[in-house]
């Protein structure tokens, strides 16, 4: 047995722990324990420092999650998205592949719940008719493999995936979603980095949410990672008393950057039932990201996004910098709240190389019209033609 496959054996996991552990009442932690498990592996448990600190918050189950009835079990409608089992097809260029339930720790704000821990939610027979589906949908050129996590899987089954899915000429890039590299940096060993540079460009997403993961451990795996040619990049939640506020995710942005991972979402928390508790109202967020916006490298920013909840996709949100905009200029704010005017170009009568051209035939065209479509002899033949920058 590898290290980390014994580190999740040794994890906090049964209802007596989490009474001697944590102090939970015997009755709640049966309760929690039916609610949504806990696994937290003796690495990530001793990043603990005081009881309630942010790490103590993301991994430890809390009453207060019992409590929370308002929140849906399927906030992003994934479900509804599955054309087949463990596929979520919401893009038109990607999808997500699901293929484990299993997780290196269970997080207390987890999206999916409701199959994350068990197996039977997210089985490994389906693979097949998963990969069917990505065969015969040739627009699918983005795969994100999901789960639970991808890295609770062997090598050997992992590179069977991998493997399956290079067969496949359609799919031209993979990622890697997972939690590993943030609550259990063991996984990531030198077998695991030969093998997955066979299978390039192969993406890593990653989930670091605090400065305190950030680790001589976390950061060999992520080092290991990008050595292996992996683009790695952080999607993190911003959750109260765990990140949200400026300086701590600054912290944050900045030591990923130096660990070599570019922060790539900044995730509103989703409106998951027993995990209401960690939701900042939208206005935190949007402060947070304009005490960063120009203040740190625009590499350390993140996009802030809401995934929208019944399965809209992830919908970017950016503080106010537009203070005017008309047909002849746009006044802007800087990130100091100076005042600035940009003046507006007319865009009318531009020249267009003929090729570049798209005749829409039958458009509307406004007035409740439909306008011939315009006549050319040959298309072809025409050197430039005057077109108006007008959509209509
Ligand atoms: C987040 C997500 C993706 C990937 O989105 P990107 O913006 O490309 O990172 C793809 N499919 C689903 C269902 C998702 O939730
Ligand atoms: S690692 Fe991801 S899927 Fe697993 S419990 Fe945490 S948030 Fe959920």
């Amino acid at each position: 047995m590898e290290l980390w496959q014994q580190m999740i054996r040794d994890s906090v996991h049964s209802v007596d722990q989490l009474v001697e552990k944590f102090n939970i009442d015997k009755k709640v932690a049966e309760d929690l324990d039916e609610f949504f498990q806990a696994r937290i592996n003796p690495y990530y448990l001793s990043l603990i420092r005081y009881p309630g600190d942010p790490i103590w918050l993301q991994c430890v189950p809390d009453g207060i999650e019992l409590d929370d009835m308002d929140g849906f079990e399927d906030p992003l409608n994934e479900d509804a998205m599955s054309p087949v089992p463990n596929i979520t097809h919401r893009y038109p260029d990607r999808c997500l592949f699901l293929v484990t339930s299993q997780c290196g720790m269970y997080c207390r704000f987890c999206t999916r719940k409701r199959k994350v821990g068990d197996s039977g939610k997210i089985s490994m027979k389906e693979l097949e008719s998963a990969f069917n589906y990505i065969e015969q949908h040739k627009e699918i050129r983005d795969v994100i493999l999901s789960g639970g996590d991808p890295l609770m899987l062997t090598d050997t089954m992992l590179e069977k995936i991998l493997q399956r899915l290079r067969s496949i000429p359609h799919v031209e890039i993979i990622r890697l979603g997972t939690k590993m590299p943030c609550v259990l940096p063991q996984r990531i060993t030198p077998k695991l980095c030969e093998m997955i540079k066979k299978y390039h460009p192969i993406y890593v997403n990653t989930h670091f949410n605090h400065p305190w993961e950030i680790t001589e451990e976390s950061t060999q795996a992520c080092t290991m990672l990008a050595n292996a040619g992996c683009p790695v990049q952080n999607q993190a939640v911003l959750m109260k008393g765990v990140n949200d506020n400026a300086e701590v995710l600054m912290e944050l942005f900045q030591k990923l950057l130096k660990i070599r991972v570019k922060p790539y979402y900044l995730f509103m928390a989703d409106e998951t039932k027993g995990a209401s508790h960690f939701r900042t109202s939208i206005q935190t967020g949007l402060d947070i990201i304009n005490k960063l916006r120009g203040y740190t490298s625009g590499l350390a920013i993140p996009h802030f996004v809401i995934d929208a909840p019944g399965g809209g996709g992830k919908i970017p949100l950016i503080p106010n910098y537009v203070l005017h905009q008309d047909e002849d200029r746009i006044v802007l704010r800087n990130y100091k709240n100076e005042v600035y005017v940009y003046r507006e170009i007319k865009e009318h009568k531009t020249k267009t190389k003929s090729s570049e051209i798209k005749v829409e035939v039958g458009k509307n065209n406004g007035n409740g019209k439909t306008k011939a479509p315009k006549k050319f002899k040959k298309i072809e033949e025409l050197q430039t033609v005057e077109i108006t920058a007008s959509k209509n």
